[in-house]
């Protein structure tokens, strides 16, 4: 039994079962303090494991906004939940070609991925939530699968919150789901949203999920690149759910402005990932159908290009953002 299952244990034999929201929130802060999930030999890979294009991407959206928006003094970068940093080490490569070198600021909660991230970041600062980022300035945001990591609460038929026991035989939810909200990503969303407003620059937001409410049950266990079951060996799995793009949207309050969602697939074709792909193969001859491959696994409807959506929020006097088709202003 590990660690994690023996307090999840003890702590409902003490106080009864729990909610869902805080079985998810416990596993996932074990499951990211305790492993390097990502790539292969891990249980998933993200978008910016994939391919060094996507940060790149990433990185030119930003310097394009920032040069457009008159090249402001004292903007930093800020990316929430950023893994392994490779999409900031991407990112922030284009970005200083682009004559843009903002400081730094990661939102990480796991002192693990913390170490792998300073190896790629030495001059960044790390914050445990939003609360302590810098209070001056233009703030570049990215959240790249972060939000679908944040703890979920569901609710049954009778609009009870769902909560989880234990049993000899291990964890077991009190009924089925028909509604979840995910209050974390709203309070996170409104907080940024009123920076925003504030102290200028953009928020991007890369997820899975859906444009349009409704979805009940939308909570998953990844394990080894396939499906596993969410109750079983806590902390063990890389519990998320589904992002709820038109909630996060709503939770932006109306005072920036909100683009998106689009699909992956056509934002990275917008901005150029069919040129980025062509110049990497000329430069590197024998990395083609690598980087040919990379390259479709972002983009094809059948891989990530239609399940993931890019959304973007913007303070109200930056301009318009590269990716989005116009007048798409919510
Ligand atoms: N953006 C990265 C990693 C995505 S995995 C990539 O695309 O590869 C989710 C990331 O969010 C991890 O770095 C995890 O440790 C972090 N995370 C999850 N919940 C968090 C929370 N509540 N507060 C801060 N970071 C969190």
């Amino acid at each position: 039994m590990s660690p994690l299952e023996r307090e999840l244990r003890a702590r409902i034999a003490r106080d009864g079962p729990i909610s869902v929201a805080d079985y998810m929130a416990a596993c996932n802060a074990y499951y990211y303090a305790t492993r390097d999930p990502f790539g292969a030999a891990g249980d998933f890979i993200t978008a910016p494991e994939i391919s060094q294009m996507f940060g790149e991407l990433v990185g030119a959206w930003i310097a394009d906004l920032w040069n457009r928006a008159g090249r402001p003094q004292g903007a930093a970068y800020v990316e929430l939940g950023p893994g392994r940093g490779t999409l900031a080490a991407d990112a922030l490569r284009v970005m200083a070609k682009a004559g843009f070198e903002p400081d730094v600021h990661l939102v990480e909660a796991s002192p693990l991925l913390r170490q792998a991230q300073a190896a790629r970041l030495p001059g960044a600062t790390w914050h445990d939530d939003i609360a302590t980022l810098p209070g001056e300035g233009p703030l570049l945001i990215v959240a790249n699968e972060f939000f679908d990591a944040l703890p979920i609460r569901q609710f049954g038929s009778d609009g009870r919150e769902l909560t989880v026991a234990a049993s000899a035989e291990g964890f077991m939810r009190s009924g089925r789901a028909v509604r979840e909200t995910c209050p974390l990503a709203l309070e996170i969303v409104a907080a940024l949203a009123a920076r925003l407003v504030r102290q200028g620059g953009a928020m991007l937001i890369v997820d899975y999920g859906y444009d349009r409410p409704g979805a009940a049950d939308t909570l998953q266990a990844v394990s080894r690149h396939g499906f596993a079951d969410p109750w079983a060996a806590p902390g063990e799995h890389d519990l998320t759910a589904h992002v709820d793009f038109s909630a996060l949207a709503g939770a932006a309050g109306g005072e920036v402005r909100v683009y998106g969602p689009v699909d992956q697939g056509s934002w990275l074709r917008a901005l150029g990932i069919e040129q980025r792909a062509a110049a990497l193969t000329r430069s590197a001859p024998e990395r083609a159908e690598e980087i040919n491959a990379a390259r479709a696994r972002l983009t094809a409807t059948d891989q990530m290009g239609e399940l993931f959506k890019v959304m973007a929020m913007v303070s109200c006097g930056w301009p318009e953002p590269a990716g989005f088709p116009s007048n798409r202003l919510a």
